[in-house]
Protein backbone atom coordinates (compact mmCIF):
# COMPACT_ATOMS: atom_id res chain seq x y z
CA UNK A 1 0.00 0.00 0.00
CA UNK A 2 1.01 3.46 -0.52
CA UNK A 3 -0.06 4.75 2.75
CA UNK A 4 0.51 3.73 6.05
CA UNK A 5 -1.75 0.68 6.52
CA UNK A 6 -3.34 1.65 10.09
CA UNK A 7 -4.22 5.01 8.60
CA UNK A 8 -5.65 3.70 5.95
CA UNK A 9 -7.74 1.28 8.12
CA UNK A 10 -8.63 4.18 10.41
CA UNK A 11 -9.83 6.25 7.71
CA UNK A 12 -11.76 3.95 5.62
CA UNK A 13 -12.75 1.49 8.42
CA UNK A 14 -11.95 -1.57 6.26
CA UNK A 15 -9.51 -4.28 7.50
CA UNK A 16 -7.33 -6.41 6.01
CA UNK A 17 -9.47 -8.88 3.73
CA UNK A 18 -11.59 -5.87 2.87
CA UNK A 19 -9.02 -3.87 1.05
CA UNK A 20 -10.10 -6.15 -1.99
CA UNK A 21 -12.09 -4.01 -4.33
CA UNK A 22 -11.07 -1.95 -7.41
CA UNK A 23 -7.76 -2.57 -8.18
CA UNK A 24 -7.38 -0.49 -4.09
CA UNK A 25 -5.82 -4.29 -2.36
CA UNK A 26 -2.61 -6.04 -3.01
CA UNK A 27 -1.63 -9.69 -2.21
CA UNK A 28 -0.19 -8.50 1.11
CA UNK A 29 -2.53 -6.45 2.06
CA UNK A 30 -5.04 -9.57 1.94
CA UNK A 31 -2.96 -11.39 3.96
CA UNK A 32 -2.47 -9.34 6.47
CA UNK A 33 -3.46 -10.89 10.08
CA UNK A 34 -6.41 -8.66 11.15
CA UNK A 35 -9.15 -10.67 12.52
CA UNK A 36 -11.52 -11.10 9.32
CA UNK A 37 -14.84 -10.08 10.26
CA UNK A 38 -16.07 -13.68 9.69
CA UNK A 39 -12.96 -15.67 10.59
CA UNK A 40 -14.40 -19.08 9.81
CA UNK A 41 -15.57 -17.55 6.33
CA UNK A 42 -11.96 -16.46 5.98
CA UNK A 43 -10.14 -19.88 6.98
CA UNK A 44 -11.85 -21.27 4.34
CA UNK A 45 -11.19 -18.81 1.67
CA UNK A 46 -7.81 -19.64 2.64
CA UNK A 47 -8.19 -23.29 1.20
CA UNK A 48 -11.04 -22.89 -0.87
CA UNK A 49 -13.07 -25.83 -2.18
CA UNK A 50 -13.94 -26.01 -5.21
CA UNK A 51 -16.16 -23.01 -6.75
CA UNK A 52 -19.69 -23.34 -7.12
CA UNK A 53 -21.11 -23.78 -10.63
CA UNK A 54 -24.25 -22.95 -12.08
CA UNK A 55 -25.47 -24.91 -15.53
CA UNK A 56 -28.54 -23.96 -17.48
CA UNK A 57 -29.46 -23.58 -21.34
CA UNK A 58 -30.18 -20.19 -23.52
CA UNK A 59 -32.09 -21.22 -26.27
CA UNK A 60 -29.27 -23.60 -27.70
CA UNK A 61 -26.64 -22.73 -26.03
CA UNK A 62 -24.56 -24.20 -22.54
CA UNK A 63 -24.42 -21.55 -20.07
CA UNK A 64 -22.90 -21.85 -16.85
CA UNK A 65 -22.27 -19.48 -14.07
CA UNK A 66 -19.15 -19.81 -12.11
CA UNK A 67 -18.32 -18.34 -8.34
CA UNK A 68 -15.17 -16.62 -8.84
CA UNK A 69 -15.36 -15.87 -5.07
CA UNK A 70 -16.60 -13.10 -3.06
CA UNK A 71 -15.76 -9.20 -1.94
CA UNK A 72 -16.04 -9.37 1.91
CA UNK A 73 -16.25 -5.93 3.94
CA UNK A 74 -17.20 -5.37 7.39
CA UNK A 75 -19.86 -2.99 6.68
CA UNK A 76 -21.73 -1.67 4.07
CA UNK A 77 -20.71 1.98 4.36
CA UNK A 78 -18.51 3.72 3.98
CA UNK A 79 -18.05 2.12 0.41
CA UNK A 80 -22.03 1.52 -0.42
CA UNK A 81 -24.43 3.69 -0.32
CA UNK A 82 -22.81 7.04 1.18
CA UNK A 83 -26.11 8.72 0.61
CA UNK A 84 -28.25 6.52 3.28
CA UNK A 85 -28.57 6.90 6.63
CA UNK A 86 -26.86 3.79 9.19
CA UNK A 87 -30.34 3.00 9.89
CA UNK A 88 -32.24 2.71 6.38
CA UNK A 89 -29.09 0.42 5.80
CA UNK A 90 -29.70 -1.69 8.53
CA UNK A 91 -33.45 -2.15 8.42
CA UNK A 92 -33.45 -3.28 4.97
CA UNK A 93 -30.39 -5.96 5.80
CA UNK A 94 -32.87 -6.79 8.25
CA UNK A 95 -35.75 -7.04 6.01
CA UNK A 96 -33.45 -9.17 3.55
CA UNK A 97 -32.37 -11.55 6.46
CA UNK A 98 -28.58 -10.37 5.69
CA UNK A 99 -26.14 -9.88 8.93
CA UNK A 100 -25.72 -6.34 10.06
CA UNK A 101 -21.92 -6.45 10.85
CA UNK A 102 -21.00 -7.64 7.15
CA UNK A 103 -21.27 -7.08 3.36
CA UNK A 104 -20.59 -9.80 0.69
CA UNK A 105 -20.69 -9.84 -2.82
CA UNK A 106 -20.29 -12.44 -5.10
CA UNK A 107 -18.08 -12.56 -8.43
CA UNK A 108 -20.39 -14.37 -10.64
CA UNK A 109 -18.89 -15.27 -14.16
CA UNK A 110 -20.31 -16.46 -17.64
CA UNK A 111 -19.41 -18.68 -19.77
CA UNK A 112 -20.88 -19.79 -22.76
CA UNK A 113 -20.78 -22.42 -25.49
CA UNK A 114 -21.61 -20.39 -29.17
CA UNK A 115 -21.01 -21.48 -32.12
CA UNK A 116 -17.97 -19.11 -32.08
CA UNK A 117 -16.49 -21.37 -29.65
CA UNK A 118 -16.00 -20.51 -25.50
CA UNK A 119 -17.30 -17.38 -24.30
CA UNK A 120 -16.56 -15.92 -21.30
CA UNK A 121 -18.47 -12.51 -19.72
CA UNK A 122 -15.59 -10.68 -17.62
CA UNK A 123 -12.83 -12.76 -15.74
CA UNK A 124 -13.07 -13.21 -12.16
CA UNK A 125 -10.57 -11.42 -9.84
CA UNK A 126 -7.44 -13.35 -10.42
CA UNK A 127 -4.77 -13.18 -8.24
CA UNK A 128 -5.07 -9.26 -7.63
CA UNK A 129 -6.96 -9.47 -4.18
CA UNK A 130 -6.12 -12.53 -2.03
CA UNK A 131 -7.36 -15.87 -1.60
CA UNK A 132 -11.34 -15.39 -1.31
CA UNK A 133 -11.65 -14.16 -4.99
CA UNK A 134 -9.63 -15.69 -8.01
CA UNK A 135 -10.74 -19.21 -7.89
CA UNK A 136 -12.33 -18.86 -11.49
CA UNK A 137 -9.86 -20.98 -13.55
CA UNK A 138 -11.05 -23.85 -11.40
CA UNK A 139 -13.97 -23.73 -12.12
CA UNK A 140 -12.93 -24.01 -15.53
CA UNK A 141 -11.25 -26.75 -15.56
CA UNK A 142 -14.01 -28.55 -13.76
CA UNK A 143 -15.76 -27.62 -16.82
CA UNK A 144 -13.34 -29.57 -19.08
CA UNK A 145 -11.97 -26.27 -20.71
CA UNK A 146 -8.70 -25.14 -20.57
CA UNK A 147 -7.86 -21.32 -21.18
CA UNK A 148 -6.37 -21.78 -24.31
CA UNK A 149 -9.74 -22.56 -25.52
CA UNK A 150 -11.85 -19.37 -24.73
CA UNK A 151 -12.04 -17.54 -28.10
CA UNK A 152 -13.54 -14.36 -26.68
CA UNK A 153 -13.90 -12.62 -23.31
CA UNK A 154 -16.45 -9.96 -22.65
CA UNK A 155 -15.66 -6.94 -20.26
CA UNK A 156 -18.44 -4.96 -19.13
CA UNK A 157 -15.87 -2.39 -17.39
CA UNK A 158 -11.99 -2.77 -16.23
CA UNK A 159 -12.28 -2.16 -12.77
CA UNK A 160 -9.80 -5.37 -11.52
CA UNK A 161 -12.50 -7.55 -9.67
CA UNK A 162 -13.44 -8.09 -13.46
CA UNK A 163 -10.05 -8.23 -15.49
CA UNK A 164 -7.79 -9.20 -12.96
CA UNK A 165 -8.33 -13.10 -14.22
CA UNK A 166 -7.13 -12.10 -17.50
CA UNK A 167 -3.52 -11.94 -16.57
CA UNK A 168 -1.23 -14.51 -14.32
CA UNK A 169 1.19 -13.97 -11.15
CA UNK A 170 3.42 -12.38 -13.17
CA UNK A 171 0.81 -10.15 -15.12
CA UNK A 172 0.80 -12.78 -18.23
CA UNK A 173 -2.26 -13.41 -20.13
CA UNK A 174 -3.81 -16.21 -19.35
CA UNK A 175 -5.88 -16.69 -22.04
CA UNK A 176 -3.46 -17.11 -25.20
CA UNK A 177 -6.56 -17.57 -27.82
CA UNK A 178 -8.57 -15.00 -26.70
CA UNK A 179 -9.67 -11.45 -28.23
CA UNK A 180 -10.85 -9.66 -25.65
CA UNK A 181 -13.54 -7.33 -26.49
CA UNK A 182 -14.82 -4.35 -24.55
CA UNK A 183 -15.88 -0.65 -25.25
CA UNK A 184 -13.78 1.43 -26.79
CA UNK A 185 -14.72 4.72 -24.68
CA UNK A 186 -13.27 2.02 -21.32
CA UNK A 187 -10.10 0.88 -22.32
CA UNK A 188 -9.41 4.40 -23.65
CA UNK A 189 -10.34 5.96 -20.52
CA UNK A 190 -8.44 3.93 -18.40
CA UNK A 191 -5.63 3.91 -20.52
CA UNK A 192 -5.06 7.67 -21.13
CA UNK A 193 -2.06 9.62 -18.27
CA UNK A 194 -4.62 11.12 -16.48
CA UNK A 195 -7.98 9.54 -16.22
CA UNK A 196 -10.79 12.25 -14.97
CA UNK A 197 -11.36 10.60 -11.15
CA UNK A 198 -12.57 13.46 -9.92
CA UNK A 199 -16.12 12.06 -9.33
CA UNK A 200 -14.51 8.54 -7.57
CA UNK A 201 -15.34 9.34 -4.03
CA UNK A 202 -12.18 7.82 -2.56
CA UNK A 203 -8.29 9.59 -1.15
CA UNK A 204 -6.01 10.38 -4.04
CA UNK A 205 -3.89 7.10 -2.59
CA UNK A 206 -6.54 4.95 -3.21
CA UNK A 207 -7.47 6.42 -6.38
CA UNK A 208 -3.82 6.18 -7.60
CA UNK A 209 -3.86 2.14 -6.40
CA UNK A 210 -7.05 1.53 -7.73
CA UNK A 211 -5.56 3.10 -11.20
CA UNK A 212 -2.22 1.31 -11.28
CA UNK A 213 -3.51 -2.06 -10.40
CA UNK A 214 -6.10 -1.35 -13.91
CA UNK A 215 -3.56 0.12 -15.99
CA UNK A 216 -1.23 -3.05 -15.28
CA UNK A 217 -3.35 -5.45 -16.45
CA UNK A 218 -4.83 -3.42 -19.52
CA UNK A 219 -1.19 -3.15 -20.23
CA UNK A 220 -0.40 -6.97 -20.46
CA UNK A 221 -2.98 -8.03 -22.78
CA UNK A 222 -3.57 -4.68 -25.13
CA UNK A 223 -2.53 -7.36 -27.82
CA UNK A 224 -5.62 -9.10 -27.86
CA UNK A 225 -8.29 -6.37 -27.35
CA UNK A 226 -11.13 -5.44 -30.09
CA UNK A 227 -12.49 -2.30 -29.29
CA UNK A 228 -15.63 -1.56 -30.01
CA UNK A 229 -18.87 0.94 -30.25
CA UNK A 230 -22.35 -0.03 -29.12
CA UNK A 231 -23.92 -2.64 -31.62
CA UNK A 232 -23.45 -6.62 -32.03
CA UNK A 233 -20.10 -7.90 -31.70
CA UNK A 234 -20.65 -11.41 -32.65
CA UNK A 235 -23.44 -13.68 -33.57
CA UNK A 236 -24.73 -14.15 -30.20
CA UNK A 237 -23.77 -11.06 -28.48
CA UNK A 238 -25.04 -6.98 -28.78
CA UNK A 239 -22.42 -4.55 -26.71
CA UNK A 240 -25.07 -1.66 -24.60
CA UNK A 241 -23.98 0.98 -23.42
CA UNK A 242 -24.93 1.62 -19.78
CA UNK A 243 -22.07 4.44 -18.72
CA UNK A 244 -22.03 5.65 -15.06
CA UNK A 245 -20.08 3.10 -12.67
CA UNK A 246 -17.34 3.94 -15.07
CA UNK A 247 -17.39 5.84 -18.04
CA UNK A 248 -17.26 3.37 -20.69
CA UNK A 249 -19.47 0.24 -18.64
CA UNK A 250 -21.18 -1.61 -20.92
CA UNK A 251 -24.05 -4.28 -20.78
CA UNK A 252 -23.82 -7.71 -23.22
CA UNK A 253 -27.04 -9.10 -24.22
CA UNK A 254 -26.72 -12.63 -25.28
CA UNK A 255 -29.57 -14.26 -27.61
CA UNK A 256 -29.81 -17.53 -28.93
CA UNK A 257 -33.14 -18.16 -30.48
CA UNK A 258 -36.05 -16.32 -28.37
CA UNK A 259 -34.35 -16.75 -25.23
CA UNK A 260 -32.23 -13.81 -23.86
CA UNK A 261 -29.98 -12.67 -20.59
CA UNK A 262 -28.61 -9.27 -20.21
CA UNK A 263 -25.10 -9.29 -18.69
CA UNK A 264 -25.58 -5.70 -16.32
CA UNK A 265 -22.11 -6.13 -14.91
CA UNK A 266 -21.97 -3.66 -12.11
CA UNK A 267 -25.27 -1.64 -12.72
CA UNK A 268 -26.01 -2.89 -9.09
CA UNK A 269 -23.80 -4.22 -6.33
CA UNK A 270 -26.18 -4.37 -3.12
CA UNK A 271 -29.35 -5.98 -4.18
CA UNK A 272 -30.80 -5.54 -0.81
CA UNK A 273 -30.28 -1.73 -1.14
CA UNK A 274 -29.88 -0.45 -4.76
CA UNK A 275 -33.14 -2.23 -5.86
CA UNK A 276 -35.53 -0.61 -3.43
CA UNK A 277 -33.21 2.78 -3.91
CA UNK A 278 -31.39 3.13 -7.47
CA UNK A 279 -30.24 6.70 -5.85
CA UNK A 280 -27.88 4.88 -3.70
CA UNK A 281 -24.67 4.68 -5.12
CA UNK A 282 -20.82 3.62 -4.45
CA UNK A 283 -17.97 5.24 -3.70
CA UNK A 284 -16.19 4.02 -7.10
CA UNK A 285 -18.80 5.41 -9.44
CA UNK A 286 -16.80 7.62 -11.86
CA UNK A 287 -20.10 9.49 -12.43
CA UNK A 288 -22.57 8.61 -9.65
CA UNK A 289 -25.31 10.68 -11.28
CA UNK A 290 -25.44 8.87 -14.48
CA UNK A 291 -24.89 5.56 -12.47
CA UNK A 292 -28.06 6.44 -10.70
CA UNK A 293 -29.80 7.46 -14.36
CA UNK A 294 -28.56 4.28 -16.14
CA UNK A 295 -29.70 1.98 -13.31
CA UNK A 296 -33.11 3.46 -12.89
CA UNK A 297 -33.32 3.07 -16.67
CA UNK A 298 -32.66 -0.16 -16.52
CA UNK A 299 -34.78 -1.30 -13.89
CA UNK A 300 -37.86 0.72 -15.69
CA UNK A 301 -36.75 -1.52 -19.07
CA UNK A 302 -35.80 -4.66 -17.54
CA UNK A 303 -39.42 -4.85 -15.25
CA UNK A 304 -41.55 -3.88 -17.85
CA UNK A 305 -39.64 -6.22 -20.80
CA UNK A 306 -39.26 -9.41 -17.72
CA UNK A 307 -35.86 -9.73 -19.21
CA UNK A 308 -33.30 -11.74 -17.58
CA UNK A 309 -30.29 -10.52 -16.04
CA UNK A 310 -26.91 -12.08 -15.15
CA UNK A 311 -25.55 -9.38 -12.11
CA UNK A 312 -21.94 -9.86 -11.72
CA UNK A 313 -22.17 -9.38 -7.74
CA UNK A 314 -25.89 -10.48 -7.04
CA UNK A 315 -26.08 -13.12 -4.93
CA UNK A 316 -24.48 -16.55 -6.90
CA UNK A 317 -25.29 -17.51 -9.02
CA UNK A 318 -26.92 -13.91 -10.01
CA UNK A 319 -29.41 -14.77 -12.49
CA UNK A 320 -33.02 -13.29 -11.79
CA UNK A 321 -35.41 -10.69 -12.77
CA UNK A 322 -36.21 -7.08 -11.23
CA UNK A 323 -39.87 -6.32 -10.53
CA UNK A 324 -41.38 -3.14 -9.41
CA UNK A 325 -42.12 -2.93 -5.54
CA UNK A 326 -44.15 -0.27 -3.98
CA UNK A 327 -42.45 2.94 -5.30
CA UNK A 328 -38.82 1.62 -6.25
CA UNK A 329 -37.78 -1.90 -7.11
CA UNK A 330 -36.67 -5.98 -5.79
CA UNK A 331 -34.72 -8.51 -6.83
CA UNK A 332 -35.85 -11.96 -7.52
CA UNK A 333 -33.48 -14.89 -7.64
CA UNK A 334 -34.44 -17.29 -10.87
CA UNK A 335 -35.97 -20.53 -9.14
CA UNK A 336 -32.95 -23.24 -9.36
CA UNK A 337 -36.29 -25.47 -11.14
CA UNK A 338 -38.25 -23.18 -13.28
ZN1 LIG B 1 -17.38 -5.13 -9.65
Amino acid sequence: MNIDRRTFVQRTGLTGLSLLAFGLGSRRAAADPDPAPDAKTAAAADNPADPEILQFRLGDLDAFVVHDGFLGLPSVQPMFAPEAKPEEIEELLKRNFLPPSRAALSLNVLVVKGKSGVMLFDSGAGHAFGPAMGHFLRGLARLGIRPGDVKTIFVTHAHSDHIGGLVNENNEPVFSSARIVAARKEVEFWTASAPDLSGVRITPEMKAQSLSGIQKVLGAVKGSFELKEPGRVSPEVELIASPGHTPGHCYFLVSSGEEKLLVIGDAVHLHALQFPHPEWTMTYDTNPSQAIDTRRKLFKQASADRTLLLGYHMPFPGLGHVRTDGPGYAWMPRPWVV
